[in-house]
């Protein structure tokens, strides 16, 4: 099997073990309620009306299958590539994540995303005088068996019938952002479902208005309370691209509002900006400022997707759906960062909470 395969591979894999089913809050065993979705249980969350569960009864009644699009790349590493080739690939065919091959288990053992380059810079890096030995020499399987020892040790993922509101449970309760979906029968990885796939294939029935849209969509982001206000991880344009990928391993979180000396958002730095240190070879540099990486990235979005508390959840679900991105930063008048609201936040507000399953803060 080459180290590098392109959608071609025909894989068997170890039988599937028994689909684990999901319980709310009240013991509910959700996954058995899917068939015609009898009564879910009542609301707990912010939405509070009559047509709270309208998402959640769509993304039950959708599967995986449905979301996969017509045409997408896939690329698979075999474990025993080199990490620096494996990210170079991932630039090369402007793919985010790859599923990852065992060949003598013979089945997909894991994934290999930017938070592991992240993870392995920030864990490596001595200098700018100093090579990284590891990012230079190490296989992917000899980075997972140090990094396996401090986080996910198997792979997480769903087979093509089940439906989104599982998919949506399984990336929010282990905090992943790479759900792939795998052909129980050939062993093949289908698609890689993200957070974002998810919230276009429901925009799609929004925009053509094959779903009612319910009252709450009205409402201010302030009144519902949905996204995280508190202990934003945010990074100073002055502090280096290192600091920064300290904050992403300390605080996992997917991306960081960039600040100036008055506390006001200048740019946005997500974990997908950092493999452009690897695009363009200066990983070796993790001394340059923030305001150096962001002046450096060869196409991003100009300025920062942001949204203000008087915003309805329509408007911010819109911006964030138009713009493809997976969150908006939450300023004030002032353009001082006051929240982040992202895909998982909407996901757990609109889908699981009305069922009555907190995945996001377990
Ligand atoms: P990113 O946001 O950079 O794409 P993720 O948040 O998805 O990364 O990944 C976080 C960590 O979890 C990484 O070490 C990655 O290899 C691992 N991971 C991601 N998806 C899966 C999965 N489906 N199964 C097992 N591990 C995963
Ligand atoms: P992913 O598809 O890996 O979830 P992200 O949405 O985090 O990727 O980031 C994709 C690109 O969009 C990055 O260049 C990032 O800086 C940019 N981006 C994401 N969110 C925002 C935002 N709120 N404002 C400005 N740029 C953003
Ligand atoms: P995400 O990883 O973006 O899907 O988000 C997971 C959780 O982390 C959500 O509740 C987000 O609101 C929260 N979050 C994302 N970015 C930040 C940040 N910079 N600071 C604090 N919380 C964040």
């Amino acid at each position: 099997m080459p180290s590098l395969l392109l959608l071609t591979a025909f894989l068997s894999i170890l039988p599937f073990s028994k689909r684990p089913f999901i319980v709310c809050s009240h013991g509910c065993r959700l996954t058995d309620l899917q068939q015609g979705f009898p009564s879910l249980c009542p609301s707990q969350g912010p939405l509070q009306d009559p047509d709270s569960d309208v998402y959640t009864k769509f993304f039950m009644s959708h599967c995986c299958y449905d979301a996969i699009p017509t045409s997408s790349k896939l690329v698979i590493f075999d474990t025993t590539l080199q990490v620096k080739k494996a990210f170079f690939a991932l630039v090369a065919n402007g793919v985010r994540a790859a599923p990852l091959w065992d060949n003598k288990l013979q089945c997909f053992v894991g994934m290999l995303t930017i938070t592991d380059f992240i993870n392995i810079l920030h864990r490596y890096y001595r200098s700018p005088m100093v090579q990284i030995y590891e990012l230079e020499e190490h296989k992917i399987e000899t980075w997972r068996e140090v990094y396996l020892q401090y986080s996910l040790n198997s792979l997480i993922s769903i087979t093509p019938d089940s439906s989104l509101f599982e998919a949506i449970y399984f990336l929010l309760k282990n905090k992943i952002h790479r759900l792939p979906i795998i052909d129980p029968e050939s062993g093949n990885v289908l698609h890689i479902l993200t957070h974002k796939r998810i919230l276009k294939f429901l925009h799609i029935f929004v925009r053509g208005s094959m779903i009612p849209k319910p009252p709450f969509l009205q409402k201010r982001i302030e009144e519902v309370k949905i996204g995280t206000f508190k202990s934003i991880a945010t990074v100073r344009e002055t502090e280096t691209v290192y600091d920064a990928l300290s904050v992403f391993v300390e605080r996992r979180v997917s991306a960081l509002p960039v600040v100036n000396e008055q506390g006001k958002v200048v740019a946005l730095y997500s974990r997908f900006d950092v493999i452009n240190l690897a695009a363009q070879k200066n990983y070796n540099n993790l001394n340059m400022t923030m305001q150096e990486a962001i002046q450096s990235r060869p196409c991003c979005i100009e300025g920062v997707l942001k949204c203000y508390p008087h915003e309805t959840l329509e408007t911010i679900i819109d911006r964030i759906a138009e713009a493809e991105v997976h969150r908006l930063v939450l300023v004030d008048t002032e353009d001082v960062v006051r929240g982040i609201v992202s895909l998982s936040d909407l996901l757990q507000a609109l889908v699981l909470t009305p069922a009555g399953v907190e995945a996001l803060f377990s």
